[in-house]
């Protein structure tokens, strides 16, 4: 029990650590905006900026915001085509 704790929290930490492109909250937040849109396009997020895309996993916060923004992008795309 105790070493598969320990061995989980050693795993979280090298994975954190290897990833040279990691980005925080701001960072992230920088880009969600143009992300969201070539997202809502097709684009898949995990070629374009996988950083971004493995903080948008483990941050629900900084996740539902960018869910927010494709999907208000993608309602806009398929906008009232008689307006
Ligand atoms: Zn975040």
């Amino acid at each position: 029990m105790e070493h598969e704790h320990l061995h989980k929290l050693v795993e979280s930490i090298f994975t954190v650590h290897s990833d040279e492109n990691e980005i925080d909250c701001e960072g992230c937040g920088c880009q969600i905006d143009r992300l969201a849109e070539m997202v809502a396009k097709g684009a898949d997020l995990r070629e374009l900026l996988p950083a971004v895309e493995a903080h948008l996993r483990c941050c629900a916060d900084c996740r539902e915001e960018f869910e927010a923004l494709v999907a208000i992008i993608r309602s806009q795309d398929v906008a009232d085509p008689l307006a």
